[in-house]
């Protein structure tokens, strides 16, 4: 099993300038071979393989940084086209100087060391480093992503491998969320979770400052600071929305053994419903899902995803009846068959439980 620990570290002067040069020397990579794959796709219609040792005869500086990185950034890049083929993610993009792309480097030869205070890295030395958390001993470091924020902080998320046998869990208590427009998730059990009101008033103040930006002229007085304004706001809200993200999935997995939930196809939904998905991904839902799997898993207890076409919305759980005419609109579920009235949420969440119930039996031949 993996798992990552995120600390802050404080490079001097000359570690700042080496990582900005690597960060920049990995975005050049990027760019540079998305824009020959491209080309390369447009004139055969074939896929390109491409590693960074070819191109470091063209762009020698390239080898001033951490070839580590490089390897990495090579790899995510196929990866990114591997999850956009399988029609998973979006194509993969060029990169900018705005957006905070770390780089990967891996342990070699004891290249990286987590001392007392510091952790040595490749080419930077010892950096200095506010280690909040001890690392259990016989957890094995993998690799180091090193990023800078865009209001100018500096992590490193240290990757780990562990062994842990996990004794599966027999299911006592199952329930089933049903993402909803109102609310957070609405439970099989009828409980409605609120989004934390004020991680929804930070949204709606960050609203109005990109607003207020993107009226300005880009190099006016007043623009670096506004900008650096938004990316504070912002980094305060994803702290706050990742605690309470951590802590609900936390409890979840504390308390059921089963834990079943849509499958949410964002690509397609935000061409269907741009709206609903705009919300789902600053709530951070698949972020939940993903904390929540993890919980579980670790415990011995399980995650069923739908299968993104299951008709959580449209089936009657009292019945089985199904309502192809059913508007978003309506929030009640009212069924012909069976005379079942229940809001239209906690229908769907009950829906959910039985099916995710149904997957785990069958894929544990239960
Ligand atoms: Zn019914």
């Amino acid at each position: 099993m993996n798992k990552a620990f995120k600390f802050r570290i404080y490079p001097n002067e000359s570690q700042k300038t080496l990582i900005h040069m690597t960060l920049g020397h990995n975005r050049f990579l990027w760019n540079k071979m998305l824009e020959d794959k491209q080309r390369h796709y447009e004139l055969t219609k074939n896929s390109l393989h491409l590693t960074p040792a070819q191109y470091k005869n063209d762009y020698p500086f390239l080898k001033d940084v951490d070839s580590l990185s490089l390897a990495n950034t090579q790899l995510n890049q196929e990866k990114a086209f591997k999850q956009f083929f399988n029609h998973k993610q979006e194509r993969p993009k060029f990169r900018s100087k705005k957006q905070d792309y770390g780089y990967t480097t891996n342990l070699v030869n004891h290249n990286i060391v987590l001392l007392k205070g510091y952790i040595k890295l490749p080419k930077l030395g010892e950096v200095k480093i506010k280690q909040h958390r001890t690392i259990p001993s016989e957890m094995i470091l993998k690799s180091v992503t090193v990023s800078k924020s865009s209001t100018g902080k500096y992590y490193v998320s240290i990757l780990y491998e562990y062994q842990k046998e996990i004794q599966k869990q027999v299911v006592k208590d199952a329930i089933g969320l049903d993402f909803s427009m109102t609310h957070f998730y609405v439970d099989s059990e009828g409980f409605k979770m609120d989004y934390p009101k004020d991680i929804q008033t930070d949204f709606n103040k960050l609203r109005v400052l990109q607003r207020s930006l993107s009226r300005r002229v880009k190099g006016a007085s007043n623009y670096d600071k506004k900008a650096l304004e938004i990316a504070l706001l912002y980094e305060r809200i994803k702290h706050k929305r990742d605690d309470f993200l951590h802590k609900l999935s936390n409890a979840i997995a504390k308390r059921y053994e089963l834990v079943s939930v849509e499958g949410l196809n964002l690509i397609e939904m935000s061409k269907t419903n741009p709206y609903y998905a705009k919300q789902i991904s600053r709530f951070g839902w698949t972020r939940f899902v993903s904390f929540l799997k993890y919980k579980l898993e670790t415990q011995g207890k399980s995650l069923m995803m739908m299968d993104q076409w299951y008709p959580s919305s449209k089936r009657c759980s009292c019945c089985g009846d199904i309502k192809t005419d059913l508007k978003l609109s309506e929030r009640v579920y009212d069924c012909p068959n069976c005379e079942l009235h229940l809001d239209r949420d906690h229908n769907a969440a009950i829906n959910i439980n039985k099916e995710g119930f149904r997957k785990y039996k069958l894929a544990f031949q239960l």
